[in-house]
């Protein structure tokens, strides 16, 4: 039987070749360490080795030296590899980074974006520069420097998984004020102005990996401030920088797979390379959503995200009746689960449909999709 088109916004599709080695390193007969690794952990499964063994080490060593060579974190910044999510880091950030007196700049450009400003206004005055509500169907413009001149940092998220909207790239801004990134659902996925990040975070499980494991990278002379606040010691980054992120055990299993993964994208040409074909990809459906008569893409075009396609069954410019639009989305629903389509719902906020076509999802599973939907429509 052929395996389901795994449209899942996540924990998301990973390629096919990390679940094969990755089943073989969890084995009881593991396969960790190279033929020459003379030690015995090697020879275990990664399941059950120590997180300070030889062997973790160098999957460790490895998985942080890939973020820099693969995703292109630059060397001026510490890679910390750590756990509670994305959203941990929502509070991480203006624990660690607020300067006495100085606001917290955020850009909202939806739910989650909502979610970092509310744990900043837990520290202080927090402004929002520019926002996309109601709908959340495009990226605001990048507001003049003299809005943020006096921040203590400015947050964005570069893509915003529900709506499906994304900044073309990521924004140098003016001064030295930091800039901060929730990087969660498209880090990875194309050169996008990452070299601009100040401190960047992302939930591994959409390109990077599994659930469980936070990536989470910060320029050097950020570490060097002492927090505002009091800080407990788990959520301070000096204390994860200071300990190679081994303070306390971290994600053994999430850390070797976020390694095969990233070995994974080396091989598969990097983010330049990935990213043309997650350019073809998204291409190929939103050229499928702007012809039709019947599906209408969500966001607007200069913000459409190469990740997460969203769209409704409202015809062209909303011309089906609510009522319509409802009966055609399930139906259109449950004919995709019955052709291998699973995932496609759409975030309820959105309703419709969301295609989350990370960079493990094949181009092949695309050219599937959309001669789908084109039959659908045809047939509606
Ligand atoms: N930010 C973005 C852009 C997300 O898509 C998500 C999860 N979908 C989060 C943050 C929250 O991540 P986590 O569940 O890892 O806390």
């Amino acid at each position: 039987m052929h395996r389901p088109y795994n449209l899942s916004a996540g924990p998301a599709i990973l390629p096919p070749e990390v679940f094969e080695r990755t089943a073989a390193q969890i084995g009881m007969v593991g396969t960790l360490g190279p033929a020459d690794d003379p030690s015995l952990e090697a020879r275990l499964s990664i399941l059950e080795i120590s997180h300070r063994s030889k062997t973790f080490d160098r999957i460790h060593e490895a998985a942080i030296d890939l973020c820099h060579t693969v995703l292109g974190v630059p060397r001026t910044h510490k890679v910390l590899l750590l756990q509670g999510g994305a959203s941990t880091q929502f509070a991480m950030v203006p624990m660690n980074l607020r300067r006495a007196d100085k606001p917290a700049c955020y850009v909202d450009t939806g739910v989650w974006a909502s979610k970092a400003i509310a744990e900043s206004k837990l520290f202080g005055e927090t402004r929002t520069l520019a926002s996309s509500a109601p709908r959340h169907d495009h990226v605001p413009e990048m507001p003049a420097a003299d809005t943020y001149a006096d921040a203590s940092y400015v947050h964005l998220t570069s893509n915003n998984t529900i709506y499906g909207t994304e900044w073309e790239r990521i924004p140098k801004l003016a001064g030295d004020v930091p800039l901060v990134v929730d990087l969660s659902s498209n880090i990875g996925s194309r050169e996008m102005g990452i070299e601009n990040v100040a401190l960047g975070y992302a939930g591994a499980q959409k390109n990077l990996g599994p659930s469980g494991v936070t990536l989470a990278f910060v320029r050097e002379d950020l570490l060097a401030l002492p927090p505002t606040v009091p800080v407990p010691t788990m959520l301070r980054y000096a204390t994860h920088a200071a300990e190679n992120s081994l303070y306390n055990t971290p994600n053994t299993f999430g850390i070797l797979v976020l390694r095969n993964v990233l070995e994974w994208m080396r091989d598969h040409g990097g983010v330049v390379g990935i990213g043309a074909v997650n350019q073809r990809k998204a291409k190929a459906i939103y050229d499928t959503l702007d012809a039709s008569s019947l599906y209408r893409a969500h966001a607007k075009p200069g913000s459409r995200s190469r990740m997460n396609v969203t769209w409704t069954l409202a015809g062209t410019d909303g011309s089906h009746s609510e009522a319509q639009t409802e009966t055609l989305t399930k139906r259109f629903l449950a004919a995709a689960e019955k052709a291998g389509f699973c995932g496609l719902k759409g975030h309820r906020l959105v309703g419709g449909c969301r295609a989350s076509i990370y960079n493990a999802f094949p181009e092949d599973g695309v050219v599937a999709l959309v001669a789908f939907m084109n039959e659908f429509e045809r047939t509606a």
